[in-house]
């Protein structure tokens, strides 16, 4: 029972009931799940304000009413029965989905929701010192910009308003050790998520040049520093590792099996027609957990805070604003940035689900060329 107690408080529960029973007021619903987390929550929670108007569970067999609901079979309901089913199971995913695609017109959600985000990346700053071909941030094509501290500090102190939970922030680019702030940044992080895992990812270029009280702050936020291998630094991967752990911090070096046979690939994936499937892109994409924020906007991976970079250059119209959210906006709730992170965005459109595989290399010169970054326009 006390499971069920932290489990309620860790997901804001009595704030989720007060938003449920505000926006399901006028609807029919349909709870699925009779267990003992559901008695939990009955036991201790006013359900007469939801019009409630039955109960199913795969535990039923011929019952009529089960805690004075009237028990339904799912087998016998269909769409025009309810508004919105709500499912009072703690592991409630592949419920919600199956149900969705049974009850395809309707709203399929989780009585408690798992109230807290899993990740934010900050961008730190959009430009990179490695240039590499299809940077997928578009970091080599970007101009300096720089996060600023003043416009983080006020993005993470409005995250911590709308989210008090995130596990994890990670601080990249472009490359994060560009930024001169970062320290800053990493102890306010610390000061409003005193649990939080943080790690910054960097191409290591700068690690030997960061200044003492720059270790000291990893150190004391207990940030791990994680470095991406490129063939640059090929011969100095055990030096950076000896380094890192020489400042008493956490940090490894991510070597792809590519780079060890001296032919590291990279992919592109973006193309500039939107003919993508946007639901499929976003299935088959490993990106979709890197939540992004940036400059205010929040976006569900990083591509639309950085599709204005690749509009600019190539005097492209990516339509990236409509999958960003304004974390400033005064109505903006973690419904609708959890809401964003879990379902596909238009700009998924511009995605590929095959990936389309390049030699990696250091781009020096202007002018920059959109086939190293873009896919093969399709006939
Ligand atoms: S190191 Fe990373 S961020 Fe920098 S250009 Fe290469 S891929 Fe982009
Ligand atoms: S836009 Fe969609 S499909 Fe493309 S990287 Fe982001 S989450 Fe993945």
């Amino acid at each position: 029972m006390e499971d069920f107690e932290q489990y309620l408080e860790q997901n804001y529960f009595t704030k989720q009931y007060d938003n449920l029973t505000k926006n399901l007021a006028d609807k029919k619903i349909l709870l699925y799940g009779a267990g003992k987390f559901f008695n939990y929550i009955y036991e201790r929670y006013d359900l007469s304000k939801f019009n409630i108007i039955g109960i199913a569970d795969k535990k039923f067999r011929n019952e009529k009413f089960y805690k004075s609901y009237p028990v339904k079979y799912i087998k016998n309901c269909n769409d025009s029965d309810f508004d919105v089913m709500l499912v009072a199971l703690q592991d409630y995913k592949s419920v919600v989905d199956d149900f969705s695609k049974k009850f395809a017109s309707k709203k399929i959600i989780p009585l408690v929701k798992q109230y807290f985000l899993n990740h934010i990346q900050f961008l730190l700053t959009r430009h990179c010192n490695m240039n590499c071909v299809a940077c997928s941030h578009f970091a080599t094509i970007s101009d300096k910009e720089f996060y600023s501290f003043e416009t983080f500090s006020k993005d993470l102190r409005r995250i911590k308003e709308i989210c008090p939970e995130v596990k994890s922030f990670a601080f990249v680019g472009g490359e994060p050790l560009l930024n001169k702030d970062i320290s800053k940044m990493l102890e306010l992080t610390r000061d409003l998520f005193p649990s939080s895992y943080m790690d910054i990812i960097s191409n290591g270029l700068l690690v030997k040049s960061m200044t003492e009280d720059f270790w000291k702050t990893l150190e004391k936020t207990g940030t791990t520093i994680n470095i991406t291998a490129y063939p640059i630094l090929e011969n100095k991967h055990k030096e950076i590792e000896e380094y890192i752990k020489s400042k008493n911090v956490n940090g490894q070096i991510y070597c792809s099996e590519n780079l060890i046979n001296h032919n590291l690939k990279f992919f592109k994936r973006f193309n500039i027609d939107a003919k993508s499937d946007k639901k499929e892109a976003w299935e088959k994409c490993f990106s979709k957990n890197c939540h992004t924020l940036y400059n205010g906007y929040f976006g569900g991976c990083y591509f639309p805070s950085v599709a204005d970079i690749a509009n600019n250059v190539f005097n492209l119209d990516i339509d990236y604003k409509s999958s960003l959210i304004n974390i400033h906006d005064e109505n903006v709730t973690l419904d609708d940035i959890l809401d964003l992170c879990e379902n596909p965005q238009e700009i998924c459109k511009y995605c590929d689900t095959e990936l389309e595989h390049v030699d990696w290399y250091r781009i020096t010169e202007k002018p920059f060329k959109m086939s190293d970054f873009f896919v093969r326009q399709k006939p």
